[in-house]
Order: structure tokens, then sequence, then C-alpha cells
């Protein structure tokens, strides 16, 4: 439960303005669905973000995607551009930090590029990273171009298409240790990385910048591929629709969307949310979808394609708050 007097302890670090209260969701996430956080902060910078992290700390206030900590104590929860996102329609009753797109690393720039290595802070966006690694004749991100994530939650997510993933890329990682309390820089191999998965997920991690090795190219190239890349999306998904990209995570040797199709799901509805007719690895809201419609349509496509064919799908999409 968020108590009202850590706000005053919280306003210590970041001016009251910036404080909000009950701020909707569905603001901050692509599917454009979910209920109220009961505070949510968009921090400015890494320094910003490691004093609310301290101070966190401190206060006893624990990490946590329910809501609530152990005992009803408060918590905090930590997203980048809410494109991997399905927040509960009863919200979060806790503290929302939004590591956004106007986020900068200290001093204050979003990147830096020397010879073939790139530095850049978590907020940053995939699109606008993957363009400034172009305009310096800089290849490996074309693949990202059209990931609507942050540089932290690409990492995360190991997040990957058209033939490459972060980890293809990553070369460190610079977290805040919550249980620590200390910045601690991972590399490569620290990372775990695997098919959707980073030691992030298993860890409590806060991811702060990256950094990424990439290889010298053609700038026209480079930039042509991104086009080609961007094209192919426009035609296969349904990106007229708010979505968080593809629903479940690659089944081996399946394509969940084809499993879907399969199972004669395509156009199904709950509510406003529909599996969409464009690409079955979708789930999108159709029509003013609720956060509930979209969870009780994951949950009927599972069951369907595991009684037709044995396979199990997983969410790629993370789920915040409470949902039954
Ligand atoms: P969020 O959705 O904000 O968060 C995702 C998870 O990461 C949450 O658990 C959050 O707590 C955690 N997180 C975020 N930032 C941090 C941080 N700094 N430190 C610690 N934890 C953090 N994904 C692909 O892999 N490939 C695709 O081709 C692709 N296409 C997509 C197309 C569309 C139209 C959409 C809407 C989504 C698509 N996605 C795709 C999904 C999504 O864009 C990626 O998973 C992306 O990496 C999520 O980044 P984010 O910043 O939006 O993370």
């Amino acid at each position: 439960m968020w108590d009202i007097t850590l706000d005053d302890k919280l306003s210590e670090i970041i001016p009251k303005d910036r404080i909000l209260r009950d701020e909707a969701m569905s603001e901050h996430t692509t599917f454009r669905t979910g209920g109220k956080a009961a505070r949510f902060i968009s921090v400015r910078d890494t320094k910003e973000l490691t004093d609310l992290l301290e101070l966190l700390g401190d206060l006893g206030i624990v990490y946590s995607d329910r809501g609530t900590g152990g005992d009803d104590a408060p918590s905090y929860y930590v997203i980048g551009n809410g494109s991997n996102l399905l927040v509960s329609d009863s919200g979060y009753d806790g503290l929302v930090i939004e590591l956004g797109s106007r986020m900068t690393c200290n001093p204050s720039v979003q990147y830096k590029i020397s010879d073939d290595h790139m530095e850049a802070c978590a907020g940053m966006l995939l699109g606008k990273l993957a363009a400034a690694a172009c305009e310096v004749g800089l290849s490996g991100l074309e693949f990202a171009a059209g990931i609507p994530g942050s540089v932290g939650g690409a990492v995360v997510m190991n997040a990957g298409a058209y033939g490459g993933q972060m980890q293809d890329i990553v070369s460190t990682v610079t977290v805040y240790d919550e249980k620590e309390h200390k910045i601690v820089k991972l590399d490569s191999e620290a990372m775990d990385f695997s098919y959707r998965h980073s030691v992030i997920k298993d860890m409590p991690y806060i991811v702060m910048e990256a950094g990424f090795e990439l290889k010298k190219g053609i700038r026209e190239e480079i930039e042509s591929r991104i086009k080609e890349l961007n094209a192919k999306r426009r035609e296969k998904q349904p990106l007229e629709y708010p979505s968080a990209g593809s629903t479940f995570k690659r089944p081996e040797g399946f394509y969940a969307g084809a499993l879907i199709e399969e199972s004669g799901l395509k156009g199904y509805s709950v509510g406003g949310a529909a599996v969409s007719d464009k690409h079955a690895g979708f789930v999108i809201n159709r029509d003013r979808a609720t956060s509930s419609d979209i969870y009780r349509l994951i949950c009927e496509v599972r069951e369907k394609v595991y009684a037709d064919t044995g396979v199990r799908l997983e969410p790629e999409v993370i789920f915040l708050g409470r949902f039954q």
C-alpha cells in the first residue's frame, strides 16, 4: 500500500510536480490499456535514477510487479517504453519509475560514440539509437530500428528481429543492483542472454546504460536495410492497432502465429481485444479493449492451442499488477 507520507521523502530528490498521482498507465503502454499507478515518476537522468533507487532502498520500498511487496509493504517497478507490458485494469498500487525517451546519461547526453563502440542510456529509444548509428556508418542495429522499445527494455528482453538480437551487439550493461545498493558493470557473458531472456529477468537489477560493439559499414546500405525491414513490418504486422508486438514467445520448432491460425483463432475476439487478422501472433486492442479483455483472450488462445496441438504457448508480454 502506498503511504502518502512517502511523497515528502521522494520530494527530497524529485520536485513535487514531477511525482504524479493516479497516473493512467494506458498513457504509458503501447496496448493503450491499464489502470492507474498510485505514483509515477519519469526520471530525467542516471544520477536522478541512482539517487531515487538509493532512497527507495533506505525507505525499505521493494521492487515488485504486484503493487505491494511482502506484508503489503509499498513497492516500485521500472518500465521503459511500455511496449511489452500489459498493466492490470486495477492498476499498480505503488510507484512506477519510467526510464523514458528523454532520459539522459551524465553528463546530459543520450549516447556517445567512439570508433565502433556506442554507449547509450537506458531510456533512449532503439529507433533513435539505430538512426544515430546509421548516421555515422555503424552497422549492427538495423534489426532493432523498428522495435518500439527503449535500450533498457530491449536489453532485459534480449529483443530481436529478422535474424538479429541484442546479445549479438551488447558488450556491457551498467545496472543498479537494488539488493546490494551499488552500480555494477556486467559484460555480455554475465548477461546470460538467451531467447527473449537475460540475467536482468532473474536478478534485482535495473539497467542504466548499455554499450554496443558495432561494425563499420556504408551509411547508404545501412539506411536502405532499415527501410527494407521497416517496410516488411508494415506489410506483415498490424501496426495500425495498439499492441505489444508478438504476444507469445516462439515455441521450439513452431511459430506461435501459425499454431494460433491453425486453431482457427485468427480474428477471434474477447471484448475489444482480438487476435489480429493480419498476423495471428499479435493480440491487438481492436476497439477500446480493457487489459482484462486482452488477458482473457491470451488465456483462451493458450488453452485452445494446447488442446489442439499439445504446445504450450508462453507469453512474451510482461504482466504488471494483479490479474485473475
Ligand atoms: P517495457 O515494455 O517498458 O518493459 C518490458 C520489461 O522490461 C518489463 O519487465 C520492465 O520492468 C523491464 N524493463 C524495462 N526497462 C528496464 C530497465 N531499464 N531496467 C530493468 N528492467 C527494465 N520485440 C522484439 O523482441 N522484437 C520485435 O520485432 C518486436 N516488435 C514489436 C512491434 C510492436 C508494434 C510492438 C508494440 C512491440 C514489439 N516488440 C518486439 C516488443 C517490445 O518492443 C520489446 O520487447 C522491447 O524490447 C520492450 O522495451 P520497452 O522499453 O518498451 O520495455
